[in-house]
């Protein structure tokens, strides 16, 4: 991204403000014109003195000019107090705003991306969140600076040096001179600096990343005793960093020797000038004075050049990367605008294909299969099988490479997002508890839902009984709770939310028997009437299944009801399959109503049996 992409960029955030940016010009001119005031002053009071002292008059004489020249410079000291603060104020208060707004704007922007954008290795949660944090800072700390640093110097720097050729044609052009040496000199040490800088931006994403990893993991790092190999990686990461920031400073101080050393040789250079021209009797005295006070208002913003420099190249750096996300049209979630009177709840996928946008093996191949509205259907398989991605597809999280995935007839692309997913429940195996009480939680299923409904849902899940044993009640940390209770809290979310259509991926993996076993009763009661499609290991969560679709490498390799697959395996005893059907006295995990269990065939040897 260069300077104009940046600006064009930043203009639409800019635009609001515009006020704002013209009240901080006008006190910018003003500033630059009040700046020069000091230059005046001295070469008039050197000047003023000289005559005084050359023609024997003493203090009577100099008292007038020393009260002149004190009120002029007391109010220009005022005048400046006012301007300075208007423009640390008016600056401020836009980085401030604009910062709010960007902010704003990105979260905006991620909540309406596809989880595809989440999976991209640039945008992990880590990585994403310091290229957020960084492209903000770095341009609003530009913003920041361009009204209150960059914009009075450098409109200084330009009266100054349109006095200096007022003054005298040569030492204007010394002053001029200096300029692109100096821009020459900053800009080499900018481009030396710029891979450096990306270096770094870089490092820094991936420490974060790291240190959210770590976070995230620290039971599994401790009960490995892994803590030495996560010290090393980190260790690596900030050598890494230390090495390449020490490397950019060096550089800079190398760089801003050099700058400081043809700012003094300016300074020499204007002084024998300016001598010069006194001692021919051109100028009077004061003009050195004059001359190296202008001369210091046109180099103090090329001072401090590096430094914009640097801060430009931050932006440019970290804003690339920010205005990327911010910029993700592609990424946009799809939505067409069909809304039916009411969804039934009869899926019908023709041949889908699909593959993960960042995983080059396919995942799902050619599956056909229905899901009768108002009837339980089963997902089962191995790990892996691919029955938590078809389930993504059916939430219209992820579009099919190819093949058709139809709602009441209709496609999901012409389904009206936001409308589909009113209509669909999700619970997963762990599901996400928000930093707040129970009873907010619960009702993050229907934000509009009573405190009694609220406890309503949570006695369907068995919860109520646990949450009024605590102190606080509802009023409880909903983080604090266990796993168990966690999902019945998601389970409770469902029952506020009341969809027609629900998809249980695995809901009680995380639970202890009991906890299943009420939570299967709640599972039940909310499967009523509802068109239920459920993953699960658990053959007490799927025998009362209408129809079972057993999954293999992507594929559906079998459907039927749980007996007429039952049959079939039973028939076919010489298929080998990785587990076998419990038994009714073996199933200890997951307590399975007895008559419910498949009966052993004749004899009682243990069937193998296909879909776990
Ligand atoms: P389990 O019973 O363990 O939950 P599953 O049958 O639900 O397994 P999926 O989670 O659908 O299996 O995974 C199917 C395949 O897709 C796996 O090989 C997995 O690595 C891959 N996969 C799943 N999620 C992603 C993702 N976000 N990005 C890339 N690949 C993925």
């Amino acid at each position: 991204m260069n300077l104009a992409e940046l600006f064009r960029h930043i203009r639409p955030f800019v635009h609001p403000y515009r006020w704002l940016v013209v009240i901080a010009l006008i006190l910018t001119f003003i500033g630059s014109l009040t700046a020069q005031i000091n230059a005046w002053v001295l070469r008039y009071t050197v000047d003023k003195i000289n005559v005084l002292v050359e023609t024997g008059q003493g203090l009577r004489e100099g008292l007038s000019v020393l009260t002149f020249v004190s009120i002029l410079l007391i109010s220009k000291e005022i005048l400046n107090a006012f301007i300075q603060f208007g423009q640390k104020y008016f600056g401020e208060k836009l980085r401030i705003y604009i910062s709010r707004d960007l902010a704003q704007t990105v979260i905006d922007r991620i909540l309406a991306y596809k989880l595809a954008f989440f999976s991209s290795g640039g945008n992990r949660p880590g990585k994403l969140q310091t290229r957020i944090d960084r492209g903000i800072e770095s341009l609003t700390r530009l913003i920041q600076n361009f009204f209150i640093d960059i914009l009075p110097l450098f409109a200084n720097s330009i009266v100054a040096l349109f006095m200096m050729f007022n003054a005298n044609f040569y030492v204007g052009l010394v002053g001029l001179c200096i300029i692109p040496i100096y821009f020459y000199v900053s800009r080499i040490q900018a481009k030396k600096l710029r891979g450096r800088r990306r270096e770094i931006k870089e490092l820094r994403e991936n420490k974060s990343q790291g240190i959210l990893g770590i976070l995230k993991s620290i039971t599994v790092i401790k009960s490995f005793i892994r803590e030495d190999i996560e010290e090393e990686k980190q260790m690596y990461l900030q050598n890494s960093l230390t090495d390449t920031q020490m490397q950019t400073q060096k550089t800079s101080f190398i760089f801003d020797g050099l700058k400081s050393f043809i700012e003094q040789i300016g300074v020499v250079l204007i002084i024998i000038l300016t001598v010069y021209f006194v001692l021919i009797g051109e100028m009077t005295i004061g003009a050195i004075m004059f001359h190296i006070l202008l001369f210091n208002n046109v180099s103090a913003p090329i001072r401090q050049l590096h430094r914009i420099y640097d801060e430009m190249n931050d932006a440019l750096i970290y804003s690339e990367s920010f205005f990327e996300v911010l910029d993700a049209d592609s990424e946009i979630e799809a939505s067409g605008t069909y809304r039916s009177q009411k969804v039934e709840g009869y899926f019908r996928l023709q041949n889908v294909n699909f593959t993960y946008p960042d995983n080059d093996v396919r995942t799902l191949h050619h599956i056909n299969m229905e899901i009768q509205p108002g009837k339980i259907t089963a997902l089962v398989g191995l790990s892996g099988a691919g029955k938590s991605t078809l389930i993504n597809l059916l939430d219209k999280f992820y579009q099919p490479d190819c093949g058709e995935i139809l709602l009441d007839g209709v496609s999901l692309e012409d389904y009206d997002t936001t409308y589909l997913r009113e209509n669909i429940g999700l619970v997963l195996q762990k599901n996400h508890i928000f930093n707040g009480t129970i009873e907010e939680n619960i009702r993050y299923g229907n934000p509009d839902a009573t405190y009694e409904e609220v406890v309503e849902a949570a006695k369907k899940t068995f919860l109520h009984e646990q949450v009024m044993k605590m102190e606080e009640g509802y009023q409880t940390s909903a983080l604090a709770l266990s796993g168990g209770q966690q999902q019945k809290i998601a389970i409770a979310r469902m029952f506020l939310k009341n969809p027609p259509i629900i998809f249980l991926d695995e809901p009680t993996a995380s639970l202890d028997a009991i906890s299943t076993e009420q939570i299967k009763n709640s599972i039940d009661a909310i499967k009523k009437d509802r068109t239920v499609v459920i993953i699960s290991h658990s053959i007490s969560q799927i025998i009362d299944s209408d129809q079972i679709y057993v999954m293999k490498g992507g594929q559906i390799i079998e459907s039927g009801t749980h007996e007429s697959l039952y049959r079939h395996a039973s028939r076919e005893p010489t298929k080998k399959y990785s587990m076998p059907w419990p038994a009714a006295s073996t199933s200890t995990k997951y307590p399975v109503p007895s008559n419910k269990l498949p009966v052993p065939r004749a004899g009682g040897r243990a069937t193998k049996f296909s879909y776990f």
